[in-house]
């Protein structure tokens, strides 16, 4: 089992299959990076898995995929069937903006996939293509529609910001509510790399706006996710993710692996270690190793919040979200 040094036990690693991304969302991509990662600098799905073996041995149960977007690395369902096979019983999860789901999701989830996690952050065409920087409404609705259909258990992301899609809560918690999928609205975290105007809605923002249609309850946290819930009175369940607090870190169960290998013990925190020298030269104890290391370091809290570090160097796209 893989304890830290405050007693929280990890069992839940989001990895990182991509950095690359076929959206230029304005709060985490707005332009192409000056270079991808060299595609020998990635490691390869055995690669990642042979540290994923190590990692389920120890005990985690959860496998969230990620990106960067993960439907543009070839042969993604291939790498779910590998970690499906080796324990069927883990809870395997992705991360996606859902432009290249149409047309794969019956694969995925006969791959494996149990459940998926799609970022919509409007539903008028032209406001998504200005957030993005592409037409890709109709085909992401296109593409949830079919993983609803083939069963795969959909939640959705939003990051609401002033004056571009603050007027979209109650459309997209409602487009939400009518396919049964619950919507967790993701406080804009601050980063170097977003279009330095975007001024995110904090919760109390955003819970106004929903009282002006609904009541709701404070359901509070569930489990470790740093999600806080509530509850509309007939019983739709949504999430609001505030970053910059740390009242979830104390349930945090996570670590990250980058594409390149870096394992990351929290989000909002510089530090990682890579474990892909060790996974390249097929030393699995020393990649064993690393993974120990990382755990014990992880950090009591995020270091955000604080009063010089509201804004991240680290790049999303990079770490997953
Ligand atoms: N491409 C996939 C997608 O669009 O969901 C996976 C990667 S994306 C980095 C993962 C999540 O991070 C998305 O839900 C996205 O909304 C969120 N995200 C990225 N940058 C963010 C930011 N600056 N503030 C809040 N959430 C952010």
């Amino acid at each position: 089992m893989l304890v830290d040094s405050y007693d929280r036990v990890v069992d839940y690693i989001r990895v990182s299959v991509t950095e690359r991304c076929n959206f230029r969302c304005n709060y985490c991509m707005p332009e192409k990076p000056f270079s991808w990662v060299p595609k020998e600098n990635l490691l390869s799905f055995e690669e990642m898995f042979e540290f994923l073996k190590v990692a389920m041995d120890e005990g985690v149960k959860k496998i969230r995929i990620t990106g960067g977007e993960p439907l543009l690395r070839a042969d993604l369902n291939q790498f779910i069937k590998m970690i499906y096979d080796y324990k069927p019983d883990v809870d395997l999860a992705m991360t996606t903006n859902a432009y290249l789901l149409k047309g794969c999701a019956q694969k995925l989830k006969d791959a494996g996939l149990q459940r998926l996690n799609v970022s919509i952050d409007s539903l008028k065409p032209e406001v998504a293509q200005k957030i993005a920087q592409k037409d890709v409404l109709a085909t992401v609705l296109e593409g949830v529609e079919e993983a609803l259909r083939v069963g795969l258990k959909v939640k959705v992301n939003m990051v609401p910001m002033k004056g571009i899609n603050s007027d979209e809560i109650i459309d997209l918690l409602e487009y939400c509510k009518e396919r049964g999928m619950t919507i967790r609205f993701i406080e804009y975290m601050e980063n170097r790399h977003a279009d330095e105007k975007i001024e995110g809605l904090k919760s109390d923002e955003l819970l106004s706006i929903i009282a002006q249609k609904y009541s709701f309850k404070d359901e509070g946290f569930d489990g470790h996710s740093p999600s806080h819930y509530y509850i509309l009175e007939n019983g739709y369940e949504f999430g609001i993710i505030e970053p910059y607090e740390d009242d979830f870190c104390k349930q945090c169960n996570r670590i990250r692996l980058t594409a390149e290998g870096h394992l990351i013990p929290c989000l909002y925190f510089d530090e990682a270690m890579s474990i892909a020298e060790f996974v390249k030269r097929g030393d699995i104890k020393g990649a064993a190793l690393v993974l120990k290391e990382v755990v014990k370091n992880k950090p009591e809290k995020n270091r955000w919040g604080g009063e010089d570090d509201e804004v991240s160097t680290r790049a999303f796209y990079e770490t997953g979200g």
